[in-house]
């Protein structure tokens, strides 16, 4: 499986970097080690500046290219929250040399992955996710203030990369990213579910 990361996918959240925003979806690849699926999260000794991002993921559900953005609803039956684990400060530095952004986004365990729920009940345009750190609101947003929607960031990513059963999309995240120390806890809710819950280590 491969996992699919949006960037800038919020205004206030480009805002809040100082980013421009995108005239196109920014996409990023994670390996399936990134993946974090449940125990803690160790802060690894090459950044000083970790991030949390809370997102909305999408779990695909059939193998799918050159989707429709009408039919893209159809290739998936499954969403939870997770997290897109960011060394900034080393970002920062690729960024400004212009170079991939993988040693600050794709390390092993950069992608927590909550408990997935059905969509067969959830208006995906409006889903309400939030991020609480050490049990306070860190991060809150809704999916209707996404500059691209769920199903069209479907369309758009399977012009490129053949979308296949198991492969997970990160949708973006909202403003309020954080610096993450020891001892924080995170929980991720989508529309007031509490989907995953981790120690930072
Ligand atoms: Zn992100």
């Amino acid at each position: 499986m491969k996992i699919i990361c949006i960037g800038r996918n919020y205004v206030n959240h480009i805002s809040e970097l100082g980013n421009e925003r995108p005239e196109e979806p920014v996409i990023f690849l994670k390996p399936d080690t990134a993946l974090l699926k449940e125990g803690d999260f160790y802060i690894p000794e090459f950044s000083n500046d970790v991030h949390h991002e809370i997102e909305v993921v999408v779990k695909i559900n059939k193998v799918g290219k050159y989707i429709d953005p009408k039919f893209a609803h159809k290739y998936y039956s499954e969403i939870s929250v997770g997290i897109d684990f960011t060394a900034r400060d080393i970002q920062q530095k690729l960024k400004e040399k212009g170079l991939p952004w993988e040693k600050a986004k794709a390390f092993d365990n950069s992608a927590v992955i909550g408990n997935f729920v059905s969509v067969a009940d959830l208006d995906v345009d409006n889903l309400e996710l939030e991020l609480l750190k050490n049990g306070v609101s860190q991060q809150k947003g809704n999916t209707n203030q996404m500059l691209w929607k769920i199903n069209e960031l479907i369309a758009y990513v399977s012009q490129y990369f053949t979308l296949k059963t198991g492969d997970l999309i990160y949708t973006g995240t909202p403003s309020g990213v954080s610096r993450v120390e020891p001892n924080d806890v995170l929980e991720g809710f989508l529309q007031g579910q509490s989907l995953f819950k981790l120690t930072v280590k």
